[in-house]
């Protein structure tokens, strides 16, 4: 099994929050899907060492960025140069990224027609001061009736995003965003407490003064309602930040977690096989309008490398990971397995992790809020 995560780099304004590889910036528009066919066709071979059942690309995620500001015609071209390169599994799970301001009954249907079987659309709050804040184009009510226009348009598998842990957001504007979320019912929801990423408005808003994220107790308490509300509405928690009905979990990104082989495209996008990761640089202009090959860097994945990925790719998920798995990752796993053991046996026995009787390891639940810390301290 393969995937495809293809970058569109474009947005129509920027998020006070967004970290993300973006650009507002019109100019690089056209030249955009002649660089993106040139890096499809240069990397047409990047499956080529596995085997053939493997080189199948069973997920494809378009992301941002908005792809959905990318009229549907270019997205087409893009998606038809993926198919006529790679091999593509008819069962494919093929996501768009939308935001709610660019969704018509048009745009709707073209998605539809290309193929496109799951949409992922950035709602974060159904709070108009809310968005507004975070400087989000869309209202409250276009991000529910861009929600109907999808369904009507035939989708069935829709995730939404939410974010948390903002000093504008009361408990009480959670449990309203909550119940808000619920009763639309998508089949995915994923949910995200905000953090302040390296230059962008809200580190600059931090270091004046100006703003500070709530308290990491009034977060915590935030995260538990959203575990606990989405639960009794009958979701199941399958990753810290991801929820979904059963049978709905994202495909394309679980095969992160599980370390599936994936090329990335486009501006910033990281791409992954073997023991090998790849980066093309996140400079937009750069990307488009010189040679793709020469703009990507990469690393060899050394053995300690290896397991620790596997260890916290695993532990945020309710699945976990398995002793069996990181035992036969790499030449030295014996070696950090045994660093390992005496760790978990005294984090098992302050309620920080589970060991089952079938050889996993798993982070409970109620201790997925600070997961972060407990699998740093589990690295090798
Ligand atoms: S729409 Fe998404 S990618 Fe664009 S600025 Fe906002 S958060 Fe970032």
């Amino acid at each position: 099994m393969a995937g495809i995560y293809l970058h569109v780099p474009f947005c129509n304004s920027r998020c006070i929050y967004c970290g993300f590889c973006s650009t507002v910036s019109k100019g690089l528009r056209q030249k955009y899907i002649p660089a993106l066919k040139r890096e499809i066709s240069e990397r047409g071979d990047f499956f080529s060492s596995l085997y053939e059942s493997d080189r199948i690309v069973k997920t494809l995620y378009v992301g941002g960025g908005t792809p959905s500001i990318l009229p549907h015609e270019l997205l087409k071209e893009a998606v038809s140069a993926i198919r006529e390169t790679f091999t593509i599994a008819e069962e494919i799970e093929f996501t768009v990224e939308v935001n709610p301001d660019d969704i018509t009954e048009d745009y709707a249907g073209s998605l539809r027609r290309m193929g496109v079987n799951r949409v992922s659309m950035g709602v974060q709050s159904f709070k108009d001061s809310h968005l507004k804040w975070m400087r989000r184009r869309h209202d409250s009510q276009t991000a529910v009736n861009a929600y109907r226009i999808l369904r009507k348009a035939g989708f069935d598998n829709i995730s939404l995003d939410l974010i948390f842990g903002f000093p504008l957001m009361t408990v009480r504007d959670w449990e309203d965003n909550l119940d808000t979320i619920i009763e639309l019912s998508p089949e995915h929801i994923s949910a995200y407490q905000m953090g302040i990423d390296p230059d962008t408005p809200l580190e600059r808003m931090e270091k004046s003064g100006e703003f500070s994220l709530p308290s990491q107790e009034d977060s915590e308490r935030m995260y538990k309602i959203l575990q606990a509300k989405l639960k009794a509405a009958g979701y199941v928690q399958y990753e810290v930040s991801n929820f979904c009905k059963p049978g709905y979990h994202s495909r394309h990104n679980s095969s992160y977690w599980n370390r599936t082989p994936y090329l990335g495209l486009g501006p910033g996008a990281h791409s992954f096989i073997g023991m090998a990761r790849e980066w093309n640089t996140s400079d937009i202009a750069t990307w488009c309008n010189l040679s793709i090959l020469t703009l990507r860097e990469g690393e060899t994945l050394s053995p300690e490398d290896v397991f620790n990925e596997i260890l916290m790719l695993g532990l945020r998920t309710a699945a976990g990971v398995s002793l069996d798995t990181l035992r036969n990752c790499g030449p030295q796993s014996s070696l950090f397995i045994s660093d390992l053991l005496p760790k978990l046996s005294a984090m098992e026995s302050n309620g920080l992790i589970t060991l089952t009787p079938d050889g996993k390891i798993k982070i409970p639940p109620g201790k997925f809020f600070i997961s972060d810390g407990i699998i740093r301290e589990l690295f090798v």
